[in-house]
């Protein structure tokens, strides 16, 4: 994670939070998954489940700048 809370790009003040993608009636935080990405045929992306890593995302409140990261699981 990091250490500053600056924006990048100008300097501004970065907010914690999410990305939710919102679908099916429901929302859910985005993960990150490793590459090679397998998709099959009929059921949309093979995930194993111990790969996924929910993210997170600082929201510069000035330029509005996204930073995302997905932090080690323990
Ligand atoms: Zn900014």
């Amino acid at each position: 994670m990091p250490s500053s809370t600056e924006c990048p790009k100008c300097q501004g003040k970065m907010s914690d939070g999410v990305i939710v993608d919102a679908g099916h009636g429901q929302s859910i935080i985005s993960h990150w998954l490793p590459a090679p990405i397998k998709v099959s045929r009929w059921w949309g992306l093979k995930v194993r489940k111990k790969d996924v890593i929910p993210t997170v995302t600082l929201r510069c409140t000035r330029c509005g700048f996204l930073e995302s990261y997905a932090p080690p699981t323990p």
